[in-house]
């Protein structure tokens, strides 16, 4: 059901009723002759709300679109950090296999070493039989060794792989750092522009605003926020431009008339009908 604020069926064209004192209390005591009747034009007023609406949609788009700044922000810092982190994944995968490398060489020197040890020994042996052991045992050492050397160059081998992806994490790496900066920097500048811009249009709203009466005004700005910037609705073909609901022909009647503010009985916003 449509809620019609103000409305009053024993007076036909409203008035709405202001006390001087209201506006200069210190004439008020006693003066009751001061008071004082003051027309407020319903038609006008919501001409004048419709002209709020649109410096009001300006100002919340403006300021949806600051709020958004530190997000995107947030965002790119993260995509820099994700590039940064497969680098490190990368370099650390790569030194593991560097120290795997080095102890498979360490390794392999040392048992070149006892190998030539073993030789020299050979030439001390008295019996074939233990000539023949050692032999046996420096045959082994050597296929361990190449086993070894086998296995160093597929470390170096994948040393190398690693390294290229390595320069090429880098590039990328470094490619999202210089975007992120330069979208920073413009996204700053944005900013500043949209800052200015949203304090001329405050300015705007805070000089236009005057010419509002304060109780409309003040039952407009609640429902601009609790509905996040839009309190005044035109009706569209017979539904609430607000929330689609469909309206009452009483209500797009009264809307029409411009005598109250008519409420959409859903949403509670500000109806008005597009001449
Ligand atoms: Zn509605």
């Amino acid at each position: 059901m449509a809620e019609i604020e103000g409305s009053n069926p024993s007076v036909p064209t409203r008035f709405a009723l202001f006390y001087v004192a209201q506006i200069c209390p210190e004439r008020s005591e006693g003066q009751i002759g001061n008071l004082q009747m003051v027309e407020i034009n319903t038609e006008d007023q919501i001409k004048m709300l419709v002209e709020l609406q649109e410096i009001d949609n300006e100002m919340y788009n403006k300021k949806r679109v600051l709020e958004a700044v530190p997000e995107r922000i947030k965002e790119l810092d993260a995509a820099v950090q994700v590039k940064s982190a497969n680098l490190k994944n990368l370099e650390e995968e790569s030194k593991k296999l560097q120290v795997k490398r080095k102890e498979k060489e360490v390794e392999l020197q040392t048992k070149e070493e006892t190998t030539k040890k073993y030789q020299a020994q050979l030439f001390q042996i008295k019996t074939n039989k233990e000539y023949a052991a050692l032999e046996k045992e420096i045959a082994g050492i050597k296929a361990d060794n190449s086993v070894l050397e086998e296995e160093i160059i597929i470390l170096l081998d994948e040393t190398d792989e690693i390294q290229k992806k390595i320069s090429k994490e880098r590039e990328i790496f470094e490619g999202e750092k210089k975007k992120a900066r330069e979208e920073k920097t413009k996204l700053q500048d944005e900013k500043k522009t949209n800052e200015a811009e949203y304090n001329d249009l405050n300015n705007k709203r805070k000089e236009f605003v005057t010419g509002i009466d304060k109780k409309i005004l003040a039952k407009y700005e609640r429902i601009l926020k609790k509905w996040d910037g839009l309190a005044m609705v035109p009706v569209v073909s017979g539904t609430c431009g607000g929330c689609n609901m469909n309206l009452p022909p009483q209500v797009i009647n009264e809307a029409e008339l411009r005598k109250d503010l008519i409420f959409c009985g859903n949403c509670s916003r500000i109806l008005y009908s597009k001449e």
